[in-house]
C-alpha cells in the first residue's frame, strides 16, 4: 500500500461521552488506515468502541459525545473532523456509506423498497424517473435479489431479513461510495444468509474497487472477509495485522483469547471457551493495560504502565501489538521501560488537551466553544 494515498486514515481518534456521572472514553486513541480496495476489519467484544469509531467517521456522534481535539480522520487526504453538518451530508452517502446491523434502521416501513433506492439515487446521482428506476432495478440485481423488477414495488416487511440487508446494501451502493462501513451487517442473520452476504460484499468490492471497513465481534467472519484486522478493546486498538498473521501468529493475549473462543476451535471440549469477565467502561485516561484484570499473562507492571503499540512483525509484516510482553527478545524491565517512554512521548504530543492532566477533568478544548466539539 505504500505510495498510494489511503482511502481513510484515522489518527489518534478520541471520542468521549460527557455524561453527568463520568466521561466515557468510548474511543481512546485509535489509529488505522484503509487502502483503496482493501477490507479492514475491526473486531472486539461488545462495548469495545467499534460502533462509536464508525459513527465518528460518519460524523454521527450523538450528544453528549464529541470527538476530542487532536483526533484526525482523513478521507483521501481531506480532514473530516470539524466539518460542518452540511459538508458531512455530502460525504455521507456520496463518498462514505454505512450499513448497520439492523436493516430496519435504514429502511422506512411506509415506502416501497424501490422508492427508497430511487430517493438515494436522486439525492446522490441526480437521476429521476425512468432512469432512476432502471438503476434501482440494476442495483437490486447487483445484490442478487431475484425478480428485482417486481421486488422494487414491495415494502420492507415483505422482504426476509437477508433480503432486507441486501436492499440496504443496494441503497448504500446507490450513492456509489468509495468507502463502505459495515457495522455488524450479518449479526442478525443465520449463518447461510450471512455467508451469502459476505460473498456478495466481496463480489461488489472486486467489481467496484470499494474500500470496506467491516465491524464484527465474530472472529470467524473476520477470517472470511478482512485483508487486515484491528483488534479493539475498551476504546483502544490492541493489535493490528494482516489477517493471515493475526490468525497464525496472534500476539496480544486478548486476540489469543478471542481466537480460542471461536466455536469449533476445540472440538473435543463440550463447553465453549470464553474470556472471563467483561469489557470495562473506559472512564479514566488509560494509565495501565485495560485488559490486565482479565489477562492470563498479566504481571505487576501491567497495572502501572499503559502499553503502546510496538512492532511485533516477523519478516517485515506490518504487525503491531500494545502489550508489555513485547517486543520479544528484551528483558521485562527493558520492555516496561520502553512502553513507559513511548507512552510519555505520546502524551506530550497530545499536549495539554486531554490525558496529560492527571486530575481526570476534561479541559475545555476551544476558546470559541466550537473548535473542540466536533459532532
Ligand atoms: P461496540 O460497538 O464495540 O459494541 P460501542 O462503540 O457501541 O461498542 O460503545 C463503546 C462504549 O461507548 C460503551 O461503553 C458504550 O456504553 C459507550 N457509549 C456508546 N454510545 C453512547 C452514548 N450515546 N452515551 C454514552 N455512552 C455511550
Ligand atoms: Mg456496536
Amino acid at each position: 500500500m505504500s505510495g498510494t494515498q489511503p482511502t481513510l486514515a484515522v489518527e489518534d481518534l478520541r471520542t468521549a461521552f460527557f455524561t453527568d456521572k463520568e466521561i466515557i472514553r468510548a474511543v481512546d486513541g485509535a489509529s488505522f488506515t484503509i487502502g483503496p480496495g482493501e477490507t479492514v476489519g475491526i473486531v472486539g467484544e461488545s462495548g469495545s468502541g467499534k460502533s462509536v469509531t464508525a459513527r465518528s467517521i460518519m460524523g454521527l456522534v450523538d450528544s453528549p459525545g464529541r470527538i476530542l481535539e487532536g483526533s484526525s480522520i482523513e478521507y483521501r487526504g481531506e480532514e473530516l473532523v470539524g466539518k460542518s453538518e452540511d459538508a458531512y451530508r455530502k460525504i455521507r452517502g456520496g463518498d462514505i456509506a454505512m450499513v448497520f446491523q439492523d436493516p430496519l434502521t435504514s429502511l422506512n416501513p411506509v415506502y416501497t423498497v424501490g422508492n427508497q433506492i430511487r430517493e438515494a439515487i436522486r439525492l446522490h446521482r441526480g437521476l429521476e424517473g425512468a432512469e432512476a428506476r432502471e438503476l434501482a432495478v440494476e442495483l437490486l440485481e447487483a445484490v442478487s435479489i431475484p425478480d428485482a423488477r417486481r421486488r422494487i414495488t414491495e415494502y420492507p416487511h415483505q422482504f426476509s431479513g437477508g433480503m432486507r440487508q441486501r436492499a440496504v446494501i443496494a441503497m448504500a451502493l446507490a450513492c456509489d461510495p468509495e468507502l463502505l462501513i459495515c457495522d455488524e451487517p450479518t449479526t442478525a442473520l443465520d449463518v447461510t444468509i450471512q455467508a451469502q452476504i459476505l460473498e456478495l460484499l466481496q463480489d461488489l468490492q472486486d467489481e467496484r474497487d470499494l474500500s470496506i471497513m467491516f465491524i464484527t465481534h465474530d472472529m470467524g467472519v473476520i477470517a472470511e472477509i478482512a485483508d487486515r484486522v484491528n483488534v479493539m478493546y475498551a476504546g483502544e486498538i490492541v493489535e493490528s495485522a494482516p489477517v493471515g498473521d493475526l490468525f497464525d501468529n496472534p500476539k496480544h493475549p486478548y486476540t489469543q483469547g478471542l481466537l480460542e473462543s471461536i466455536p469449533g476451535r476445540h472440538p473435543d471440549e463440550d463447553r465453549l471457551r470464553t474470556i472471563e469477565g467483561d469489557v470495562p467502561t473506559a472512564n479514566e485516561p488509560a494509565r495501565d493495560c485495560r485488559f490486565a484484570p482479565r489477562c492470563p499473562e498479566a504481571f505487576d507492571a501491567c497495572e502501572a504502565v499503559h502499553p503502546v503499540p510496538v512492532d511485533v512483525g516477523q519478516d517485515h509484516t506490518d504487525h503491531a501489538a500494545a502489550c508489555l510482553l513485547y517486543p520479544e527478545g528484551s528483558t521485562e524491565e527493558e520492555r516496561v521501560e520502553r512502553h513507559r517512554q513511548l507512552g510519555n512521548a505520546a502524551e506530550r504530543v497530545i499536549g495539554g488537551e486531554t490525558d496529560s492532566n492527571t486530575d481526570g477533568e476534561e479541559p475545555q478544548t476551544a476558546a470559541d466553544g466550537s473548535g473542540g466539539e466536533h459532532r
